[in-house]
């Protein structure tokens, strides 16, 4: 699933191919993207492209179009016949498409007045300026359940999925089902670091590409070759060399070393 280094990677991908823009036409392939009716997007400027979390808001002349990937969705741009995969496709004024290409088809669409109509709910954006280490300790010291979901859930903090919660936990040596309240500060500080630098080392390979992400310019993320826990199972641990655990949480496959994530 996309997170917040991929979805940003295809943002940074799209900038320079759809910005100033006019979307003069839309068709929708997939009735069940559309969560809020698009009618009202023709003849509208893409001024910019902002995210949130996982979301990307399309600042329209008037509006916002607000795109969420879900589990395997990208944006692809070109003159190019492809309707595979295609759940809704934007025709701009430059002979170009913007398509979501989507083959799980869970991908969401949304045409708003504003961005926080949608994205409202979400917690702090990992990487602002708004988010520090004493904001972190005094949101996991409200909290008591396991860490792993806690760090899933994007009320807590918005752009974290499976990869990189895995990373960050590791990172500070915490086990993925260990309770947010036996978190001692110093590992909440490693946690925070964790978080800060596995978004940012990605960003820079441009996320990470598993079977079905491609960024906007058609480019695989590079990150992958750099995770130390994630699709590991077996492999040895590059601080003690145990071997990687994978173990569900919560349905959700959990990646983490056994020795140096004690619970
Ligand atoms: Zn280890």
């Amino acid at each position: 699933m996309p997170e917040l280094p991929e979805v940003e990677s295809v943002r940074r991908g799209l900038e320079p191919l759809v910005v100033g823009k006019k979307i003069i036409d839309y068709e929708i392939f997939w009735n069940n993207s559309v969560e809020r009716d698009l009618k009202r997007i023709k003849n509208k400027r893409i001024k910019s492209i902002h995210r949130r979390g996982k979301y990307l808001g399309f600042e329209m002349s008037v509006g916002y179009l607000v795109i969420h990937l879900r589990m395997a969705g990208t944006i692809g741009v070109s003159t190019e016949k492809i309707e595979k995969y295609v759940t809704v496709k934007f025709k701009l004024d430059d002979g170009n498409e913007m398509r979501l290409i989507d083959y799980r088809k869970f991908g969401k669409v949304w045409f708003v007045d504003k961005f926080e109509e949608v994205v409202g709910h979400l917690g702090p954006e990992p990487l602002s300026k708004n988010f520090d280490v004493d904001v972190l300790k005094k949101m996991i010291s409200k909290r008591r359940g396991m860490m792993k979901p806690l760090l899933l859930n994007q009320r807590f903090v918005a752009g974290l999925g499976n990869i990189y919660v895995d990373e960050s936990l590791f990172r500070a040596r915490i086990h993925p089902t260990e309770k947010a309240d036996k978190i001692d500060t110093k590992r909440i500080e490693k946690l925070y670091e964790g978080i800060v630098d596995v978004l940012t080392e990605s960003l820079t390979f441009g996320g990470t590409t598993f079977i079905s992400f491609v960024g906007a310019d058609g480019k695989h993320g590079e990150y992958r070759k750099k995770l130390k826990v994630f699709n590991r199972t077996g492999e040895p641990c590059i601080v003690c060399g145990t071997k990687i655990k994978k173990i569900f949480v919560c349905q959700r496959g959990t990646h983490f070393c056994p020795s140096c994530q004690k619970n």
